[in-house]
């Protein structure tokens, strides 16, 4: 690749950045990072009436969670700017006049109302897909059909017309996909699109193959959905003289279960967020974000990386820059990548294992009440991360360590708690009291001395042992957890327990 890499995402502003969305940017990230090139942010939002306020800077502050932030474009500038195709407005129409005067497109001067006339006569005819095309264009009100001197007539009267494109007839399109390989698809199966609106605005396919060419975009790399606009695509270029990019046409991301896309309404269904960050409708309707879901950004990365793409073996976990290195259009397979939200909750919990204890305790640190110091925190992230998939269960399953306990197991009350129990605890209490340097091994070296002394096992003990300090029937090490605590706050709670306990039980 001689020339500088340069890929675009061009999203278009017309709601939250679903999940796929986000896979998008990232291998266009990737691909741009891995060959040294420019990754563009461009806002297509040539459709006014899809646009949605705030849909923009979403898309701008999802990138920038989930750390894949463009180099150029909207919000980050650039010399071939402005980067928003609403800004870009009266760029356009020359170039659709350029086609128009090089035989590529024609005006069409047919009013909305005579277009569905015209479908619904179709239909009564028994032509349910009726499309102005190399067929019926010689019937409508265009430059094709009309003189010269009526089209003149009729614009300089101020009568509103598009422009479209001429597609031949009977041509075989041909363009090679990174992932697809040879695409190759017969005019006659394609209509003839509109490129500028009346009004000015171009449409999606002529506003991106201008700006396309403009921003000296090498590859184009998108979504499966856009694979039937690449013949069109590759048309413009030629009709415009201009060398056309590399394509790379994603596959779909499938719903975990059964067939099809992957929408938002699965997410609803199945209770996994679609989108990367929290997203509230003008109607206060609120969808989930992975960002406020507990997920760290790398493990959603992560999970969106493997979701069409694949190494050549079984490894699974990359932090970015390994994922740079890696990433290869060719290793993107073809059919649709189902997502699977329990490996999205494993992703999370690998992260949350290798984040360092230091990092989570400034996690959890506003997720609590109280003043604790975050060496102390960090040791409670230490005890917790094994078996915690979000920071949040850190918070919630540790909550003895930051609060005092106000309420016992059931369970653990109603099998656990014997009659010899209380007496067992009373003796244990004792023990702990003599010991001096409170560290998980004196505490363990005790308590197991204590279980041969008397002959126990640890069934007599160590429940409710765990039920008076923390309140509840499992967690980390009893040692550890002590340690953690101190010797005064895990006597205290054994002495006051013994007694709520025994009620409890009485009453249960
Ligand atoms: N604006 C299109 C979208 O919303 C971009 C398609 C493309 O990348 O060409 O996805």
């Amino acid at each position: 690749m001689a020339e500088k890499v340069r890929v675009r995402f061009a999203p278009s502003p017309t709601g939250p950045l679903h999940m796929g969305g986000v896979r998008t940017a990232l291998y266009n990230y990737l691909f741009a990072k891995k060959h040294g090139g420019d990754f563009l942010l461009r806002i297509e939002d040539t459709d006014e009436k899809r646009f949605v306020e705030g849909a923009q800077q979403y898309i701008i502050d999802s990138l920038k969670w989930c750390g894949i932030e463009p180099n150029e474009g909207a919000g980050y500038g650039g010399e071939l700017g402005p980067y928003v195709q609403s800004e870009r407005k009266t760029m356009y129409q020359p170039y659709a006049q350029q086609l128009v005067d090089s035989g590529h497109a024609y005006i069409a001067f047919d009013t909305a109302e005579e277009l569905d006339k015209m479908r619904d006569q179709a239909k009564e005819m028994g032509l349910p897909n009726w499309q102005y095309n190399s067929v019926t264009r010689s019937s409508m009100k265009n430059s094709i059909s009309l003189s010269k001197e009526e089209v003149e007539k009729r614009i300089a009267a101020g009568d509103e017309y598009t422009i479209r494109m001429k597609m031949p007839r009977n041509e075989e399109i041909k363009f090679e996909d990174i992932i697809r390989g040879w695409v190759s698809v017969n005019t006659n199966n394609l209509d003839d699109k509109i490129l500028l609106k009346p009004g000015g605005m171009p449409t999606y396919h002529l506003a991106n193959i201008v700006d396309d060419h403009l921003m000296q975009i090498t590859h184009v790399i998108r979504g499966e959905e856009w694979l039937p606009s690449a013949p069109l695509h590759v048309l413009l270029y030629d009709a415009f003289g201009w060398e056309r990019p590399q394509f790379a046409h994603l596959p779909l991301i499938l719903r975990p279960d059964g067939n099809g896309k992957l929408s938002k309404r699965d997410g609803d269904r199945l209770g996994f967020p679609v989108f990367p960050l929290n997203w509230t409708t003008s109607e206060g309707e609120l969808y989930s974000g992975y960002k406020e879901a507990g997920y760290f950004p790398g493990a959603f990365i992560n999970m969106l990386c493997l979701l069409g793409w694949n190494p050549g073996n079984n490894e699974e976990i990359f932090t970015l820059d390994e994922m740079v290195d890696k990433f290869s259009l060719e290793r993107v397979g073809k059919s649709g990548a189902r997502f699977d939200p329990e490996k999205t909750k494993w992703f999370n919990q690998q992260y949350l294992r290798s984040t360092a204890n230091e990092e989570l305790a400034e996690m959890v640190k506003p997720m609590i009440n109280g003043d604790f110091s975050i060496p102390y925190i960090a040791k409670v992230c230490e005890l917790m991360k094994e078996r915690a998939t979000f920071i949040s269960d850190i918070v919630n399953d540790g909550q003895y360590f930051f609060s005092e306990v106000t309420s016992y197991d059931d369970g653990t009350v109603k099998k656990k708690w014997k009659e010899d129990t209380p007496t067992i605890m009373e003796e244990l209490i004792s023990e702990l009291e003599a010991i001096s340097d409170f560290t998980t091994e004196n505490i363990e070296k005790v308590f197991s001395a204590y279980l041969e002394k008397k002959g126990y096992g640890f069934g007599n003990v160590g429940p409710g042992f765990r039920l008076l300090v923390t309140g509840s029937g499992m967690g980390p090490s009893m040692f550890d957890i002590c340690a953690t605590l101190g010797k005064e706050k895990v006597l205290e709670r054994m002495k006051k327990g013994i007694d709520i306990v025994n009620q409890l039980k009485a009453t249960a």
